[in-house]
């Protein structure tokens, strides 16, 4: 079996909850470091990873309005939460000695670098992973759309969606036993079916942009580098 890697760049998005553990809040250390192994075997095969972070498990915008904080506000609590768990990423990669940079859509000069897309693309060139926080740094956006954006700017070639479930399903595999699981759909199947991939601006943003997106799952050991290595995990959302 040949490792060469389907994709010279990829693009990882991480919900907040994945960094939660179990049960999706707070972060734990332990589901930081098996998510960083994870990576650090695809940095092995040598490709190019930027990471961007969600940040639900610390705080959502819309959840907050809904208890009484102004949505924009809220919004920018979520966008702070994403640099928390950017940092957390950030430090477990670092011990298993993988090269990392923090980039903030929010300027915080004493805690990462600013976002600068050439920059960016200089540490990937460098081999270094380069974590992406503070969502797009506007509220009313998501983090999955951040990561449609940086996706496009940088020259991703794939935008790897990070779940608990493996891939896009006809139905809800909870809930129906015979649900099927689709190997590839396109972005106008996935609309008229409705099966939420992303919020429909990120969704939008990808599919105007073609930028392909698999859904995977990223609890299992050793998925993140099957998806690199093209074999037949997760769903591809392609044109
Ligand atoms: N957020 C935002 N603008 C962005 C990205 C994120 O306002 O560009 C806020 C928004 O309130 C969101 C929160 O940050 O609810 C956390 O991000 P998200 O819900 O996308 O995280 P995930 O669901 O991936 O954990």
């Amino acid at each position: 079996k040949s490792l060469k890697p389907r994709y010279r760049r990829i693009l990882l998005k991480l919900s907040g909850e994945a960094l939660g553990g179990q049960a999706g809040l707070g972060i734990s250390p332990e589901a930081v470091h098996d998510m960083a192994q994870q990576i650090r075997e695809v940095r092995e095969l040598g490709v190019e990873v930027v990471i961007v972070i969600g940040g639900g498990n610390i705080f959502r915008g819309l959840a907050g309005s809904e208890r009484g904080i102004e949505r924009a506000t809220g919004d920018y609590m979520g966008m702070l939460a994403t640099v928390i768990n950017s940092l957390a990423l950030q430090d477990a990669l670092e011990k298993l000695g993988v090269a990392t940079r923090v980039q903030t859509a929010i300027t915080m000069a004493q805690v990462a670098e600013t976002f600068i897309r050439r920059r960016a693309v200089r540490h990937l060139e460098k081999g270094r992973v380069v974590i992406f926080g503070g969502g797009t740094g506007n509220p009313y956006f998501s983090t999955d759309t951040a990561a449609a954006l940086r996706a496009n700017e940088i020259g991703a070639e794939v935008i790897l969606k990070a779940t608990k479930v493996d891939g896009i399903y006809d139905s809800d595999p909870k809930k129906n036993s015979k649900a099927k699981r689709f190997n590839q759909i396109s972005y106008l199947d996935a609309l008229q079916k409705q099966l939420k991939v992303m919020d429909s601006t990120a969704f939008s943003l990808c599919m105007d942009n073609k930028m392909p997106i698999v859904v995977f799952d990223f609890f299992r050991p050793h998925n993140l580098k099957r998806v690199v290595l093209g074999e037949n995990v997760g769903t591809l959302v392609t044109s």
